[in-house]
C-alpha cells in the first residue's frame, strides 16, 4: 500500500467539528493538554502561529531550544532561546515536561511549570511539538489530547519540502525517509486534522479543543 493510499484513511476524523461546537460548553470546564505534532514540513508551526494569531483564548508554550533565533524570533515568544548548558541544567533540574533532539540536531524541550501553572488556571493549552516528544507526553499525561496534523497527501508534503528551498536534495530525501515514518504514526493519535487550509485546520484545532470558533475570534468568543 502507498503512503498516499494510506493517507485516503481518516478512521479518527469522523467527528465533525459542527458537532464539537454544537456541545455546549460545561460553566468551568477543566483545562486539557493539547498536543499538536506532525511530520516535518506538514505546516504545524504555521498552524500554532494562527492560533496564537486568532486565539488567543489558547495558551500556546513556549519551548526551549538551543538552535539560535531566525531572523524576526522573538526570545520568550517563539522560543526560549538557550545555550547547550542551560538546557542541560533544565533537564537535570526535572525541568522538562519532554524534550528531544530534532532533525539530528538542536534540542527543544518544553518547560514544565508554564504548562502545569496554565493548566491548573483553567487556561486551554498547546504544545507544538516534534513526535518523540509527542509520545513522551503520553507517558507522563496520557489524560492529554493528541492531534496529529497530516498533509493532504504525500506528494503535497514532497511539494511543500522542495517548495521550502532550504534543503539540499541529499537533506530532502533524508527528511522525506523520516516523514514516511513519521505518517506511519498517524494511528497513535485521537485524532487526525488534515492541514489543507490553515485558517481551516487551526479552526478544527480549536475547536477540538472545545473552544467556541469564529471567523475573527476574539478573547471568550
Ligand atoms: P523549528 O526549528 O523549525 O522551529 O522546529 C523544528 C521542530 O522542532 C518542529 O518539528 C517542532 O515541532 C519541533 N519542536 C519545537 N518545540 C519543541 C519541543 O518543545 N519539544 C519537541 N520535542 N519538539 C519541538
Amino acid at each position: 500500500m502507498s503512503a498516499a493510499s494510506d493517507l485516503t484513511r481518516r478512521p479518527h476524523s469522523s467527528r465533525g467539528l459542527a458537532d464539537i461546537s454544537a456541545t455546549p460548553a460545561p460553566a468551568a470546564p477543566p483545562a486539557r493538554l493539547t498536543v499538536l505534532a506532525g511530520p516535518t514540513a506538514v505546516g504545524k508551526g504555521t498552524v500554532s502561529a494562527d492560533v496564537r494569531d486568532r486565539y488567543p483564548q489558547v495558551w500556546l508554550s513556549v519551548s526551549a531550544t538551543t538552535r539560535a533565533p531566525r531572523p524576526g524570533e522573538v526570545h520568550g515568544v517563539h522560543y526560549l532561546f538557550v545555550s547547550p548548558e542551560e538546557f542541560d541544567r533544565m533537564v537535570a533540574g526535572g525541568q522538562m515536561l519532554e524534550w528531544a533532539v530534532v532533525h539530528g540536531r538542536n534540542r527543544y524541550g518544553t518547560p514544565r511549570g508554564p504548562v502545569d501553572e496554565h493548566l491548573a488556571a483553567g487556561v486551554p493549552t498547546l504544545l507544538e511539538i516534534d513526535l518523540q516528544g509527542a509520545r513522551q507526553v503520553r507517558e507522563s499525561m496520557p489524560e492529554a489530547q493528541f492531534v496529529f496534523l497530516a498533509p493532504p497527501s504525500f506528494e503535497e508534503l514532497e511539494r511543500r519540502l522542495v517548495g521550502r528551498g532550504t534543503e539540499d536534495a541529499e537533506e530532502r530525501e533524508r527528511r522525506l525517509a523520516t516523514a514516511r515514518v513519521e505518517l506511519a504514526a498517524e494511528a497513535e493519535f485521537d485524532v487526525t486534522i488534515v492541514n489543507d487550509d490553515v485558517r481551516r485546520a487551526t479552526d478544527e484545532l480549536v475547536g477540538f479543543m472545545g473552544l467556541a470558533v469564529g471567523r475573527n475570534a476574539q478573547v471568550g468568543g
